[in-house]
Formats: C-alpha cells, structure tokens, sequence
C-alpha cells in the first residue's frame, strides 16, 4: 500500500482514504474505526440499507408514517421556547397545494436561522406525523437542502438514499459524501475481471457499474431488492467475491490432485471382510455409500482429501476405522486423531479388540504416560511396529516419525481449526486424509472454510434411535430435573451430569464441579454411585472411570466438558447440563448427542440462571427446537456471525465484505461451481482471458491466508 497522495493523474485504489476531499487526519482516524483505510476498502464497505427518497410529493399528497419528499417556500420560521431550557425550531412550509408545519427540537441556532429562512425554497424529506393538537401533520426533524438548479446532484434528497454503518464521531452524512467523492473520482480505475461469459450468463453489470450503483442507485432500482440484497449491482458483488474464493480453493485442490503424489491402495481386502463378520450390526446405507465413496478416492493415485460430516451418534467410527484397516491392509500406518485425550482413549479402547482379534498392532499416543513408555511406543511407530496409532493432534505437533504413514483420520475437526489442517501435509508426507466433523458446520461455512476438500454426508442414522426429549429448567426448578434424573436412575439407566469449564476460570469452575458431585453424594442421590471425571485426572484414573460407566458401575457421571464429544455408552440416558447459556450451541448439540444411543428414550435437561442475554435465550432455545444438527447449525450461525463459528478468529475465516453466508447461501453454490467449472476448463489459469484473474487471485489471498501458497 503506498501512501503516495491523490494527485490527479496518478491514483490507485490503495491511495489512503486520507487525503480524499473531504477527510483529513480526524476523520481517517474515524474511518480506520470501521475499518477503512484506502479508497478500495471504501469502495467495498456497502450500504446495509436504503432510504426511497426518490419520491418527491405535494405538500397535500403527504401521509402521516410514510418517508417522503416535497419542496416548499418557508412562510414562517421561529425559534420558540418552551421552559426555561428548551427551544423549538419551528416552521411553517407551503407549496401550491397546502401547508406542512417542519420541527426541530436539536438544532444549531445560528445555522438554522440562517438556513430556514421566510421566503427561502428548500426541499425536506422525513416522515409525516399528526401534529398534537389534532390539526394537520407535522415533520420532526426532516433532512434539508437548499433547492437548487441541479438538485439532480444532491445526496440526501430526491433520490435513494444509501445507508451505511458509521461511527461515532463521523455523521451519516459525511460519510455519504465521502463515498460519493470516493466512488466519482477512482471509478474508472476499477477493473473487470470476471470472464465475459459469466457475466453475459448471469447479465451483471460491469465491476464499475456495480460499486457506482450499490452506492447511489437510479431512482428506478428498487429498495425492495436493494435492502434484500438482491439488485444486479449487490449480486454481482457477492458473487464475485465468492467466486475469488471459490477459484483458490479449487485451483488449491487441483494442484494437489496434480502435484501430490499419495499411494493408491487395493480396497476391500481380507482384513475389512473378517472386520465386518466381527462388527455386531450391519452397517446403514449411508455408512455403505460413504465407504464406498471413501473407497474410490483411496484408490486413486492422489491423496484423499475428504470431510465427512455426520451428525452426533451417525456413525462415523466405523466408517473411520474401515479406513484405518484399509491402510493396514496396504502395508501402512494408519492414524487416527481426536481433539481431546479422553475422546482418543475411548477410540483407542474400542478399536483394540477388533484390532486384538485382527491380529493388527496399535498404541495410543497422548501426553501422559512416562518418559519411558512414550519412548517405547515412539520407537515402535518409527519402526513401523505399530500398525495403527491413535492419538490427540499431539501427534502431529510433537514429531512423532511414522515409518510409512498411509492415512490420517482426524475426528471432530471442528476442535482443530484450519492452520492444523494445514500442518498435517507440512511433514512432507502425502497420506490419505480423512476429516471427520459431527458439529454440522453449515453448508455455506463448510464450502469456504472447506471448499478445497471433497465432502462426503452421513445423513442417516444407525436403526432404533430414540427420541430425546430436551427441557429448559431455570434455578428455582432445578429439583424438578434432578427428580426426573433420578426417576430414570431408579430404572437401571445412567446419567452425565455436566458442568461448565474454561480455562479463564478453571479453578473455580472445577470447584463448582466438586460441589455438584458432592452434593449428588451427599444429598440427592445418596444411595447411588456418583462419581466426577475431568481433565486434570491421571489418564488412568479416567480410563478406569470411563470403563467403570460404561460397565454400569458408576450410576452418575458428573462431568466437566471433556466428555463432550464422541463419548457412547448406550445405557445412559439423561444429559443434565448445568449453566447451559455458558456453553455454545454446538457445544450443547454435542453433548445432547452423548445420550439417545441406546434402545431407551433420552432426555436432555438445560438448567440456566433467569438472566439470560437475547442471544443466549436464541441459542438454548434453538436446542430445544431442533435436534437436526445442520438446522442447528444454521441458527449459530445467524447469532454468533461466521468469525466467531469455529471458536477463534483464526479459523481461517476470509474476510467477506459485500458477501454474506447466510443469505447468500445460492450466490455462494453458483459461484462454486462457476470456479470448478473454470479450472476445470483451464486448470493453470493461462488463458489469455483468465490472466486478469489469476493476478486478481494471488493479489486477494497472498496476504490473507495460507490458502494461496500454491499459486
Ligand atoms: P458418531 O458419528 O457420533 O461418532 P459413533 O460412531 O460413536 O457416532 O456411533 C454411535 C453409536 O452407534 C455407537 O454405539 C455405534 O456402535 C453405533 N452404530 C454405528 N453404526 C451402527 C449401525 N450401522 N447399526 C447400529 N449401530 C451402529
Ligand atoms: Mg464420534
């Protein structure tokens, strides 16, 4: 960005918002508040809204509630006091058809006095109301101007008024002028570079057009489309920087398929036809259709780069260790990830006995353990000894050398985050990559965050699941859920009990923890085994806990959120939550996933303090609504915003300025396919009619992510 001022002959859209008439030092301070800086983040900050001033009335057609303008002759103009304090500006407006009665009640005296002059025209805009004493209508606070010749120049009135997110300190109108002085003088250096077919095919205007009319529409657009973002010049935007976006991602994915060589394996070996005759169900066919995709891309020569999403309780270990046995089945190591190390050592107990009975070596590779032991099972891996490891992502940060790593499956990825994902294929292996995430990321969110990966849907779940009924319990009704807790404990089922922890305030979130446990013991449940778990006990202390529940030894778990995800024991039945607004909607969906395992009806108990915030009473009630996590999804979306989704404002989350993931979910689809289309067609970029974009492509995404390293 070079902070060469704006000399007439010489601008560039990087030009510093500073030096535009109009700004200065003072209020580029203001713009640098809503995150503006140069003329192109200008010209990319678009109206959220617009005022129809378009329509200029006579005096007589006015009615009260609707915005409108009309051009009058000041007949009268005072300042009135009313009290000791308080003044009124007050006038009296005509036209050749009646009379309308204009108010100010904040005003700089000297400058209306000046303005608001008896026999001056002037045209308002504003909206009619009934004056008080019952007469006729009045107008509070109407915008003004000076009715000139070339009113067809005027900003604020006459015509369809843009509306932008300002800042203190910085009046709407300011910036409207700023805009306006921005927009007319760098239009002509904004340059086209979508293909010509694209936008004959959707009949876009140009890129110029398209900032010049989001900006300041004609008067004959439509506020209707424009407030719904829907008019030709916003869609055009949208789509354009989905489409950026979209063609990194895909043209990321192409060169990987080029450039990246990974082992192609034989499918549907020994090993995963005596696995099947061992596993007690049969598997839905969902799981069949995803295997079989999974299948296709293992046998291909390039490496797999697949997310699978699968709601809570859909299935997705089997299908994970398929996967793994089909890499052991090649003569590879075969990894499997998960986010927490509890959620690894559940995996790591669940695949042992197939593994046991397969005759297939595997260890678990967490951060516990001694020295020694780790060392022995990190001997073993670089010997390729072992044949399947499971671990948390430690494994990828702390070095551990395969022998011949095949394939990756990371669980729950939603944890992970993107800057992970992109570590895996730092060691400079090409292994097969599956990626498997329960927290229903929605479809919009998974094709940006995601769009370089295949994605593969486990959109069905395994027979006989039963419903779970989840209720909102408040302070004073807190007994009443521990009553229906118990009721389901006295029928021989089993219960988590789950307390908030973050890290911020772990010590008196543990406390809080104990005293639920305690008070259980003591108290509610006397008679029956309550025990805790969290994450600061030894590994085997939580194994032998885990083991002992899922036994039925232990009748209560009372549980920090490590068992938050991929936990399963059949028997348990209801999902105590307290604090539920401190936890976040995924969250929420994730351990409500934890019960209605099992051949028994579940129940899910939210119990929450009565001062809720707005978004908070939104979150726990979509939870009771809904138990379709992609619906859920949607919902945190909509409150937490796209930044904020994946839990850190690192996630990988591009900036989107004009775009929005909600609402703009058939922009977002057509503008993917659109970008696969074209490197399809043009896998380089080379053509003479993509060079523009290629360029345009590398000048976006260079700084903005890691995304671009490729091109
Ligand atoms: P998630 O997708 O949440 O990881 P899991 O893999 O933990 O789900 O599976 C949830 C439960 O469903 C487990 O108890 C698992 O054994 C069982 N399950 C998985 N597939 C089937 C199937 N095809 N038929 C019956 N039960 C199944
Ligand atoms: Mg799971």
């Amino acid at each position: 960005m070079g902070g060469k001022p704006t000399l007439a002959k010489n601008l560039s859209l990087d030009d510093p918002l500073q030096f535009i008439k109009g700004v200065g030092p003072k209020r580029a301070d203001l713009l640098k508040k809503i995150n503006l800086e140069t003329v192109s983040d200008a010209l990319f900050y678009l109206p959220f809204r617009y005022d129809d001033r378009s329509q200029v009335k006579k005096i007589i057609k006015l009615v009260p509630g609707e915005i409108v303008s009309f051009v009058g002759e000041v007949v009268d103009a005072a300042v009135i006091r009313v009290g000791r304090r308080r003044k009124i500006f007050e006038a009296l407006v005509q036209d050749d058809s009646g009379f309308v009665r204009v108010k100010w009640f904040q005003f700089n005296e000297t400058y209306m006095t000046e303005k608001i002059k008896v026999g001056r025209k002037l045209i308002f805009s504003g909206k009619p109301t009934h004056d008080k004493r019952g007469g006729g209508l009045e107008v509070i606070h109407p915008d003004t101007e000076i009715r000139s010749d070339e009113n067809s120049g005027s900003l604020e009135i006459g015509r369809i008024v843009p509306i932008y997110h300002s800042t203190e300190g910085l009046h709407l109108k300011s910036l409207r002028t700023i805009m306006k002085n921005v927009v007319d003088n760098y239009k002509n250096l904004i340059q086209e570079f979508l293909p010509e077919k694209i936008i004959r095919r959707y009949k876009f205007p140009t890129r110029s057009e398209a900032i010049q009319r989001a900006h300041f529409p004609p008067n004959d657009a439509s506020t209707k489309f424009l407030d719904k973002f829907q008019d030709p010049s916003q869609a055009r935007l949208i789509f354009e920087e989905f489409f950026l976006l979209q063609l990194a991602l895909a043209f990321k994915k192409r060169h990987v398929e080029i450039n990246e060589h990974g082992q192609p394996f034989k499918t549907r070996g020994e090993t995963i036809r005596k696995f099947l005759k061992l596993l007690k169900f049969d598997l839905t066919n969902a799981q069949k259709r995803v295997l079989g995709e999974i299948m296709g891309y293992l046998e291909k020569k390039e490496p797999m780069n697949l997310l699978l999403q699968g709601d809570v309780g859909s299935g997705k270990t089997v299908v994970a260790l398929i996967a793994l046995l089909t890499g052991v089945d090649n003569g590879c190591q075969a990894v499997l990830m998960a986010p927490t190390e509890l959620l690894a050592e559940q995996h790591f107990l669940s695949i042992r006995p197939f593994c046991k009975a397969l005759n297939i070596t595997t260890e678990l590779v967490t951060s516990s353990g001694t020295a020694k032991e780790k060392s022995l099972i990190r001997n073993c891996i670089e010997h390729g000894t072992t044949q399947i490891i499971v671990g948390t992502h430690a494994l990828i940060q702390k070095k551990v050398e395969f022998f011949n790593l095949g394939l990756i499956v990371v669980d729950e990825q939603h944890r992970f985050g993107v800057l992970q994902r992109e570590a895996i294929g730092k060691k400079g292996l090409t292994p097969h990559v599956l990626i498997m995430t329960a927290t229903p990321i929605p479809r919009s969110l998974a094709l940006t965050l995601y769009g370089d990966m295949n994605v593969s849907f486990l959109d069905e779940f395994p027979p006989g699941r039963m419903p779970i009924e989840t209720k909102l319990f408040y302070e004073n009704t807190r007994d009443a859920a521990y009553h229906l807790l118990e009721k389901e404990i006295k029928e021989g089922r089993q219960a988590y009990v789950v307390c908030p922890l973050i890290e911020e305030s772990e010590s008196i979130d543990l406390k809080a923890a104990i005293d639920v446990s305690d008070e259980l013991k003591s108290r509610r449940l006397p008679n029956f085994k309550i025990q805790l778990i969290h994450g600061k006990l030894k590994k085997e202390e939580r194994q032998t806990i885990m083991a002992e529940f899922k036994n039925g030894g232990i009748d209560v778990l009372v549980a920090t959120t490590v068992i938050e995800v991929g936990i399963d024991v059949p028997n348990a039945t209801v999902m105590l939550i307290e604090h539920a607004e401190r936890f976040g909607l995924a969250q929420l969906h994730q351990l409500r996933g934890r019960v209605g395992r099992g051949k028994h009806a579940s129940k899910c108990f939210l119990i929450t303090s009565h001062a809720l915030t707005d978004d908070g009473k939104a979150r726990l009630n979509a939870i009771v609504k809904s138990r379709d996590g992609f619906a859920i999804a949607e919902e945190d979306l909509r409150i937490r915003g796209p930044g904020d989704f994946t839990g850190t404002r690192q996630s990988g989350m591009p900036l989107l300025r004009a775009g929005n993931l909600l609402r703009d979910i058939k922009l977002l689809e057509l503008s993917r396919r659109e970008a696969i289309d074209l490197i399809e067609q043009d896998p380089q970029l080379e053509a003479p009619e993509h060079v523009k974009l290629k360029d345009i492509l590398h000048h976006t995404f260079v700084n903005q992510t890691n995304l671009m390293k490729v091109i």
